[in-house]
């Protein structure tokens, strides 16, 4: 028994001291906790029974003071009641909470705790809550200045972006005024001496503004505020178009600008093309820059990724001085230019290619770069596109598998890219590098009673021979008459196509070839007809445009008849400047300076000569341009003018713009400063009703005989008038001021629109819609009067009064219908033989 009690004592002895030790290591925890942190224990309620010594330093309270105060009189007043009421739910669970709190200290001062809470539990429950904190009102104050920083930069950007806006604004409008004054004097009598002064301050206000474009939209990609657009285009077309437009600046430097599409199988895309454009401009502009000879290509691709998802690739690749290796890397960088010696001899800015890598990147692309120096350089794009719903494959009407077509051409790419045009499409192509090598094979093909070539494409600037001498020499050899010639040209002048037709050619277009001009001239191949016997060389679609640009004598006449504009602008020389310009073009048109004298204006205009269209400046003082279009929209300028034509004019460049002033109300948007072909085209594409949809069927454009007849009263036996004529051709001709080109052009469109509305009628009709009807009726009756086919109108103005008039009956209504249906159809058979008369 001894042995039992003394092992027991040893036990217990063992135990005593072990405790003891656990004692001391909590005493010596507890001691290093106490340096470290600070420690504070309140029981449930909050109640403080334990601070440490840290805790009454940085609360600046003593023990006792603090002593059984709820924790709550430290509070800040920071932190929100669902804070706390979040962080009792934890503890309260028996969970550990971790946070920042930030206290009052006696003196008043806040201060920041990184704060852990641990509940202390019995039998489930918590007994009190233990808190370890660490001070961190240092790190919080260096976080809040942080966020202070950050939001001063965001509103300095935000502001330096609101100024970019108004900066936009106020240095457009200046150099509109100084660069469309200089426009104007160059069309005054000027000696030699002024016309060269003129020229040069012509140029350097050019200049300016392409600087402050480049600045500008440099800053807009930065300031997040350019926005893509997605809209289903064309490519090819846009690539012709781009292509064309860039001809004039190669031709002057004497370089070969080759565009290769044959990669674009698709036509129609989503992406957006004023951006590609923009990407494209920079880069070949660049590569005519630093080009002095050879050629400049731009060769483009589109690859199908599948599920609709396209990838569009182009290289424009130069023959010119080429970018050292050094200078490479940071090219794409903002103001980098090689040597500050190519800025004096080229200008520029050093901006370009900074924007069209923010550009590309912008559009989820890529870009990138090679050259070698003194050889030429290699820029590469790739933007992912879309599919448009509306895309077709590229394929030419003609079937040009059968023909055996020659290209001579001297240079190499040009006969490469027009073969693999038209090898794409199966033809059996033949290449020559010069007139005597195709003279050569006309030859052989005679001597081997082979069959001859179906069409040639002659280059005309050739060494030794050109294209014409090469024309002119086959011409005269009565072997080849079979054999059709079409000339490609980088000249472009007035007089060319007599002088091509003189020698015997067919068809001639400039260069760069486009798919369209191909195709174009290939129709003539096919037609081998009329329009051969008749033969006017066959100008391509693509050339008559280019001519056209050009052509502002021919334009003189072409507006209607009609026309009055009114000029909403405030600024005096900007007025004068629209007006001059417009006076260019054989337009004129009355002034308001502001929003309200606009309303007074159409309010106060002549019944027999309103205004058909409103040229309406934005940034106005006393009711600017956005009011103005939303109060003309809603009636106050008279009921008459809710559909008016209204262009925007605007200095704003910046995104959102053009949307704010279309969703004013306004039809289009033409940015300043003006530029007078912009003007032309978008006059063209308002005054000159290219969408016959667009025609107001109110516009005072009813032919007499109809305007005279009465209303026709709702009772009235419905008869079709067969007294009218179905289509007055002379009559629409004259209201198309005498343009048969335009008379076409409506007609065209008549047959291309208006038979969706007679589907609309119809469906209105069985629904038995009246209100629908009744604006159906609107605005064929519009469109009728405006084409002069008098029975559809009479018809259709019959139907309009009908459709909501009490009394009608459906029979009656649809005996309307029935009779306006069979006169569109007389309409459409006239005008399909109006047509073929005029092809
Ligand atoms: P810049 O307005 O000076 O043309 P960019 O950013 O467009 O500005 O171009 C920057 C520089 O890159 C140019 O100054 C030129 O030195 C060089 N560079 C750009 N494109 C070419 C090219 N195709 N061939 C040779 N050098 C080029």
């Amino acid at each position: 028994a001894k042995n039992d009690v003394d092992q027991q004592t040893i036990a217990l002895e063992k135990s005593v001291s072990e405790v003891r030790r656990a004692n001391t290591d909590l005493a010596d925890q507890k001691f290093a906790l106490d340096q470290h942190s600070i420690v504070a224990i309140t029981d449930v309620k909050g109640d403080i029974t334990f601070t440490n010594e840290k805790f009454q330093q940085i609360s600046g309270y003593s023990g006792e003071e603090l002593l059984g105060k709820n924790h709550r009189f430290l509070t800040s007043g920071f932190h929100d009641d669902d804070f706390f009421k979040d962080m009792y739910l934890c503890i309260g669970k028996g969970e550990v909470w971790h946070g920042d709190i930030c206290n009052k200290a006696k003196d008043g001062e806040l201060y920041w705790l990184d704060t852990t809470i641990v509940p202390s539990m019995k039998n489930g429950k918590p007994q009190s809550y233990i808190a370890i904190r660490s001070d961190i009102t240092e790190r919080k104050a260096n976080e809040m200045e942080l966020i202070e920083a950050k939001d001063i930069a965001e509103n300095a950007a935000l502001s330096k972006s609101e100024f970019l806006a108004s900066m936009s604004h106020e240095i457009r409008t200046p150099i509109n005024g100084v660069l469309g004054m200089l426009g104007l004097l160059t069309k005054s009598e000027l000696d030699k001496d002024q016309r060269h002064k003129t020229s040069l301050a012509i140029s350097s206000a050019e200049s300016l503004l392409f600087l402050i474009n480049d600045i500008l939209d440099f800053s807009k990609v930065d300031a997040g505020k350019l926005e893509l657009e997605m809209l289903d285009f064309n490519l090819r077309t846009q690539l012709g178009i781009f292509a064309g437009a860039m001809a004039l600046r190669a031709q002057e430097k004497g370089l070969e600008l080759i565009l290769d599409v044959t990669g674009i199988k698709h036509s129609m895309v989503v992406g957006d093309p004023s951006r590609i454009r923009q990407v494209l401009t920079n880069l070949v502009g660049n590569a005519i820059k630093f080009t002095e000879s050879g050629e400049v290509v731009i060769r483009t691709e589109l690859k199908d990724e599948g599920d609709n998802n396209l990838t569009f690739h182009a290289s424009i690749i130069d023959t010119g001085i080429g970018i050292p290796a050094d200078k490479i890397d940071n090219l794409f960088e903002s103001f980098t230019q090689v040597d500050a010696s190519t800025t004096r001899q080229f200008g520029g800015t050093g901006l370009g290619l900074a924007i069209v890598k923010k550009l590309v990147e912008l559009m989820q692309g890529s870009i990138h770069v090679s050259s070698e120096s003194g050889q030429g350089s290699q820029f590469e794009f790739s933007i992912p596109l879309q599919l448009s719903t509306q895309s077709q494959q590229v394929i030419p009407q003609v079937d040009i598998a059968a023909l055996k077509l020659l290209v001579v051409d001297d240079n190499a790419t040009n006969r490469e890219v027009l073969r693999g045009q038209l090898e794409s499409w199966g033809a059996k192509v033949v290449l020559a590098d010069s007139g005597a090598v195709a003279l050569a094979l006309c030859q052989q093909c005679l001597d081997e009673g082979r069959a001859l070539f179906d069409v040639a494409f002659l280059d005309m600037q050739m060494p030794f021979m050109d294209g014409a001498q090469l024309g002119q020499v086959l011409r005269k050899n009565n072997s080849f008459d079979n054999m059709k010639m079409i000339m490609m040209t980088s000249m472009s002048q007035r007089g060319d196509a007599q002088y091509f037709a003189d020698l015997g050619f067919v068809a001639y277009f400039p260069k760069p070839v486009t798919t369209s001009d191909l195709f174009d001239a290939l129709a003539v191949v096919a037609d081998d007809g009329e329009a051969l016997r008749t033969a006017q060389p066959l100008l391509t679609q693509h050339y008559v445009k280019s001519l056209n640009r050009h052509d502002s004598v021919d334009r003189q006449s072409a507006w209607p008849a009609d026309v009055r504009i009114l000029l909403v602008e405030d600024n005096n020389i900007n007025q004068e400047v629209a007006l001059g310009m417009l006076k260019e073009i054989g337009l004129t048109a009355d002034t308001a300076n502001d929003g309200k004298e606009a309303l007074a204006a159409l309010n106060n205009t002549l019944v027999d000569s309103p205004y058909t269209l409103i040229l309406m400046d934005c940034q106005m003082p006393i009711m600017d341009g956005y009011s103005t279009a939303k109060a003309i929209r809603a009636g106050q300028g008279g009921q008459y003018y809710c559909d008016i034509t209204m262009l925007a004019l605007t200095a704003n460049a910046m995104s959102g713009d053009k949307q704010k002033c279309l969703d004013a109300g306004m039809n289009d948007y033409l940015s300043k400063p003006i530029n007078p072909d912009d003007l032309v085209i978008i006059l063209e594409k308002w005054l000159c009703v290219h969408d016959i949809s667009v025609i107001n069927p109110d516009a005072p454009l009813l032919d007499r005989r109809l305007q005279e007849e009465h209303v026709p009263e709702a009772d009235q036996v419905i008869e079709a008038n067969t007294e009218l004529e179905i289509w007055d051709e002379q009559a629409a001709l004259k209201r198309m001021s005498g343009k048969p080109k335009t008379l076409v052009r409506i007609a065209e469109l008549y047959l291309n629109t208006v038979p969706a509305e007679f589907a609309a009628v119809k469906a209105a009709m069985e629904a038995d819609d009246r209100s629908g009807l009744h604006e159906l009726a609107h605005k064929i009756k519009g469109i009728a009067g405006h084409l002069s086919a008098m029975q559809l109108c009479h018809i259709a103005q019959r139907l309009e009064v009908m459709a909501t008039a009490q009394q009608t009956n459906s029979i009656e209504l649809k005996s309307l219908c029935t009779q306006l249906q069979d006169a569109h159809e007389l309409v459409c058979i006239r005008i399909q033989s109006f047509l073929k008369l005029q092809k």
